[in-house]
């Protein structure tokens, strides 16, 4: 017999009607689903020992994927994707940086323009007295 009609083989003893059939772990028990959590692999399912980590249990190691692995395309886009939302926190914060100086500046400028306005009387007002 062939290795492709050996993977056949195993691929039946997990699928039946598009529906998983958990394998046995090494202790002889049904697994259950689960969900891995560790960073990179976020939600992938796969079946493992029903007593692992369960209590005061030990359980065994076993451990059948349920989902594909992701891509690595994927892991890239999720990391430049964080990436990119660092940058436009940084972006944001110079920007308000920016309003608040423009505020401020708009203020001064009011200030000034009423300075000047003073200024410019009285200039007139003396000129028009000494003149
Ligand atoms: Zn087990």
């Amino acid at each position: 017999m062939s290795s492709s009609s050996n993977s056949y083989k195993s691929r039946r003893r997990f699928v039946e009607g598009g529906e998983w059939i958990p394998p046995e772990c090494k202790c002889r028990m049904k697994c259950v689903e689960r969900t891995s959590w560790t960073e990179g692999i976020h939600g992938r399912r796969f079946f493992g020992c029903p007593r692992y980590k369960n209590n005061d249990e030990v359980g065994c190691l076993f451990l059948k994927w349920i989902d594909p692995p992701p891509l690595k395309s994927e892991f890239d886009l999720v990391r430049r994707m964080e990436e990119l939302e660092e940058k436009v926190k940084i972006l944001s914060k110079i920007i308000q940086r920016r309003d608040d100086e423009v505020d401020s500046l708009m203020k001064f400028r009011k200030v000034f323009n009423v300075a000047l306005f003073v200024l410019v009387l009285m200039v007139t007002l003396l000129l028009f007295y000494y003149v």
